[in-house]
């Protein structure tokens, strides 16, 4: 069996270099290879019977076509300077055109036409206060998609390539097979080997380690990335409505006086819910928004980022123990009050009860965060909380609630040239997996990347 190109992964990433490729060049034979199940028959158990995480051998929330976007909120963020790293390999104007270039394919697949946050007026307005106060402010366009309605978009681009590319489900891509530091294929779980001329590696975050031991494997060159630990912050909606009614998502970064840490906002979410989260056997905290259903609380992150320098370089390993001693303290998440925290007291669910903020993700345990989180980052969230509340007042209540933790891996970078090729010749790798985003729009821009050099090397430009 022999094809021109093989993707391992189809999540956006993924995706979108299979369009890009069958889109310029439909004679080329493409296939993709998916761990996880077709769009359809993605379904997490918890979803239909509320029971706990089963632990799913392959897991519905983070597989199959779509990836970790399917039943993400579908937030498009169009700034070339958030949701990734891309801007190390190409200039930011050529970045710029591939944002919009991907982001008018999501729309062609269904994504609303609606923009958030393009107002320049008001941004300069948000901007200006908040570097009064401290506060270094991002403006970004966003489109919406919403947790609902993302399921549809990418059953559209599964139409889109049906019967013109192979797409295996459930099969598992175990080994690289590489000849004079060229890629000739990969292996399956079952040991069967399918060749190719190209290979693009899009296996996205879940699957970084599998993709760091291949690269070390192979010998290729890893270089560092840092690992994000914070809460999720739960206010009520009418205290960022000045903001999040103009910008949607206001990314807010603050450098803490005390470490000088960047500690910054992530994943606005207004009128949106707090959700678990279970990446490999631990629960960490996250939070969605809907395109038609709303909760009178916005939730946001606070997230600080670390980079660890010598001896130790193990920062997803880190993060981990952070989030599992939170799950060992309250049985998953934990959630606070912030006037409990600031009164060195754990919060119970009478006092979070008596609370103005009722809380949206209800199994979150009531507990003591400064249990959990190092000095360091406490230091740091509570200094931005302040530091917020002069933006919009009424975060650094102590009704707040806050929940713990919210831990962001980043995979390991794999040395990449600028079109994302690795140091094996015609071997790619993309998206979150990669190292080169934590996005959908930069994974999606990613994979457009890499196809085009693949094209380009075909002889269509
Ligand atoms: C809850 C949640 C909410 C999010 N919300 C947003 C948001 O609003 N906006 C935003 O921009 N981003 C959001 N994100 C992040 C976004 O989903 C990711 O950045 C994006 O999905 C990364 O795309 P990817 O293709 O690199 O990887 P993934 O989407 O992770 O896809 C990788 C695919 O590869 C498959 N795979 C892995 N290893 C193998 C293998 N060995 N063989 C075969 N298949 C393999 C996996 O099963 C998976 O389907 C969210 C993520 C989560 C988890």
């Amino acid at each position: 069996m022999k094809y021109n190109v093989i993707i391992v992964g189809a999540g956006p990433a993924g995706i979108f270099s299979a369009l890009e490729l069958l889109e310029k060049s439909p004679a080329l034979k493409i296939l993709i290879i998916e761990k996880g199940k077709d769009i359809d028959k993605r379904q997490c158990p918890m979803d239909a019977s509320g029971a706990p995480c089963m632990s799913c051998p392959e897991c519905d929330i983070v597989s199959g076509w779509g990836g970790a976007g399917a039943f993400s909120d579908g937030k498009l963020t169009l700034s070339p300077e958030i949701g990734g790293f891309l801007s190390r390999y190409i200039d930011l104007p050529t970045l710029q055109s591939f944002i919009e270039y991907v982001d008018s394919l999501y729309v062609k697949y269904g994504a609303p036409e609606e923009l958030h946050g393009g107002d320049e007026k008001e941004n300069a307005r948000i901007k200006d206060l908040a570097s009064k106060n401290d506060l270094m402010f991002i403006p970004s366009k966003i489109r919406h998609i919403g947790t609902d309605k993302c399921r549809d978009v990418l059953k559209k681009m599964r139409e889109a390539v049906n019967g013109k590319v192979d797409v295996i489900f459930e099969t598992d891509v175990q080994k690289i097979i590489t000849e004079k530091k060229k890629i000739t294929g990969i292996r399956l779980k079952d040991g069967k080997e399918i060749y190719s001329d190209y290979v693009i590696l899009a296996p996205g975050r879940a699957s970084a380690k599998w993709l760091e031991a291949e690269a070390k494997r192979l010998r290729l060159t890893l270089l560092k990335n840092p690992v994000d630990i914070g809460v999720r912050v739960e206010v009520p909606a009418s205290v960022l409505e000045h903001l999040t009614g103009i910008t949607y998502e206001p990314k807010m970064v603050f450098y803490s006086k005390k470490f000088d840490d960047k500690v910054r906002t992530f994943c606005v979410n207004p009128y949106g819910e707090v959700v678990k989260e279970h990446i490999k056997e631990i629960w960490t905290v996250n939070g969605h928004s809907y395109a038609e259903r709303r909760t009178n609380n916005t939730n946001f992150a606070i997230l600080v980022s670390t980079f660890f320098t010598e001896p130790f370089d193990e920062p997803i390993s880190y993060g981990t123990y952070i989030a599992r001693l939170a799950n060992f303290l309250g049985g998953g998440v934990i959630v606070q009050r912030l006037g409990d925290l600031m009164k060195g007291r754990r919060s119970t669910h009478e006092r979070i009860s008596k609370g103005i903020v009722e809380p949206t993700l209800k199994d979150a345990t009531p507990g003591d965060l400064s249990f959990v989180l190092p000095y360091r980052y406490l230091s740091d969230i509570i200094e931005m909380l302040d530091a917020l509340d002069k933006i919009a007042p009424g975060i650094n209540s102590r009704h707040t609630l806050l929940y713990g933790v919210e831990v962001k891996f980043y995979s390991m970078q794999i040395k990449l040239t600028d079109s994302l090729e690795t140091e094996i010749k015609n071997l790619f790798a993309i998206g979150d997996g990669a190292g080169v985003s934590r996005g959908l729009i930069q994974a999606s821009a990613s994979g457009v990347i890499a196809a085009r050099e693949i094209l380009k090397r075909y002889g269509r430009p």
